[in-house]
């Protein structure tokens, strides 16, 4: 059985970029609504107590298992979203990832303005991410429940761009929101120790 992983911090400590309303709502309904569907899905099945990396992986493609790995990337990414926000933290990296942000992408300046276009610019639901590809940083975007890591891209750091997360504090303002997480939240720690190994 998977279960909703608690959040890493208390529901009010994103306020004001995001309220606890919005968290109580992304995460205990959202968030958990992709979990016992998972676990409905699974339920009997060669897939059972297989790693969530794992469902991911082997059903993604798959027309014929498109609602498994729905809910099973979607319960893996808001698992990493919330890992990816911080208060009291976002802007300018330091370290090893700042260095790679300059090499890669053009300095911190340029990063800000792609990653929040790459987020603003994905038409319909789905995520913005800063993943590493062959060494190199790289911005990308996806469709609803889709993950990088099936393509091989392993994933730094992440913005959920479905109007869930930002319709209750932004309405239909999703450049708001998106360049407060960026300004204001992102978990740089985060995004570095995803980087160890990559
Ligand atoms: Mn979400």
């Amino acid at each position: 059985m998977f279960t909703l992983p608690p959040l890493p911090y208390a529901e009010s400590a994103l306020e004001p970029v995001i309220s606890a309303n919005t968290l109580r709502f992304h995460h205990g309904k959202h968030h958990k609504a992709y979990v016992d569907k998972l676990n409905e899905l699974v339920k009997g099945t060669e897939l059972e107590s297989a790693p969530l990396e794992k469902i991911i992986t082997d059903t993604a493609g798959k027309a014929d298992k498109a609602l498994l790995f729905n809910n099973a990337a979607q319960t893996w990414n808001h698992t990493f979203y919330w890992n990816c926000l911080k208060a009291d933290a976002g802007g300018k990296p330091t370290g090893r990832i700042a260095q790679m942000i300059e090499s890669d992408l053009g300095g911190y300046d340029t990063f800000k303005k792609d990653f929040a276009q790459a987020c603003v610019t994905q038409f319909g639901s789905g995520w913005g991410w800063l993943a590493v590809e062959g060494g190199k940083l790289k911005i990308v975007k996806t469709a609803n429940a889709e993950v990088p890591f099936t393509q091989g891209r392993k994933p730094l750091l992440t913005i959920d761009v479905w109007e869930h997360a930002y319709y209750l504090d932004y309405q239909n303002r999703r450049p708001d929101y998106v360049n407060a997480v960026i300004d204001k939240l992102l978990n740089w720690s985060f995004a570095e120790s995803n980087l160890a190994g990559a």
